[in-house]
């Protein structure tokens, strides 16, 4: 993905900026304080960077219609029978306008193409296991955002999720089987922590859920950039789960 320098002046202004300072002034802050003009300077470019943000015509709403019409094609096994043709990658060349950013484990049983029958260009999918996030996730989500367009957010774990099965396994100590599986599991620990008493539901399915709500959750916490969009309401942010015996997305 070839990351303009646009997008890397957007994310080291965001890293240098607390959330108190975009509150300010930025000129009374830079007469006031002349040593940290820099940080201000970084500010104001990522405020600017930000209204020139170039929203998707397709709304959140919308685009999750489209998720969930794909998935019913799925489910159905109707899929579609055109967007991957040669044409349609020409008509790519250009470039790419993603109607959604899709977070998902993954899992081999559940590719978000597939899953919601989308085609090239379509949705913008990051995938890890359980569908952590680092900073690397967030900031393809970010990137998704300003410089790509889309309006919606889908966080979607899954059935019978190995991650999620690691992380209450080793809820109470115990090895994951190396030192970035131990940390991945960490990450969702908070997210399970209520679990550690009982005994697991069928699939996994409960703590999966509240593991992908922990993941939004997340997300909105350590990116400034998707709390404002989600809480301006310019996007929308969907928390789904996938059952692997029906092909079904639930929705929450
Ligand atoms: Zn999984």
């Amino acid at each position: 993905m070839p990351l303009p320098k646009l997008f890397f002046s957007v994310i080291c202004a965001t890293l240098l900026t607390s959330s108190s300072t975009f509150a300010k002034d930025d000129h009374a802050e830079h007469a006031e304080h002349a040593a940290t003009a820099t940080k201000v300077e970084t500010t104001k470019e990522a405020k600017h960077e930000e209204h020139k943000r170039k929203a998707s015509d397709i709304t959140g709403e919308k685009a999750l219609s489209m998720l969930k019409n794909g998935n019913t094609r799925y489910t159905r096994a109707h899929n579609r029978k055109d967007g991957a043709g040669k044409l349609d990658r020409e008509k790519l060349l250009e470039g790419q306008k993603p109607h959604a950013i899709i977070l998902s484990c993954s899992d081999s049983r559940v590719p978000p193409e597939i899953v919601f029958d989308q085609k090239l260009g379509e949705i913008f999918v990051v995938r890890t296991a359980g569908e952590s996030i680092d900073y690397s996730a967030i900031a393809s989500i970010e990137y998704a955002l300003m410089h790509l367009g889309s309006n919606l957010i889908v966080v979607m774990g899954h059935e019978s999720c190995g991650a999620v099965k690691a992380a209450l396994a080793t809820l109470k100590g115990g090895d994951a089987g190396s030192p970035w599986l131990n940390k991945l599991v960490a990450d969702l620990h908070p997210h399970l922590k209520r679990f550690s008493e009982l005994s697991q539901t069928d699939g996994v399915v409960v703590e999966s859920w509240a593991n992908v709500e922990g993941v939004a959750k997340d997300l909105m916490d350590r990116s400034e950039i998707v709390r404002r969009l989600v809480e301006s309401g310019d996007v929308k942010i969907q928390n789904a789960l996938y059952r692997l015996g029906s092909g079904t997305v639930e929705w929450r």
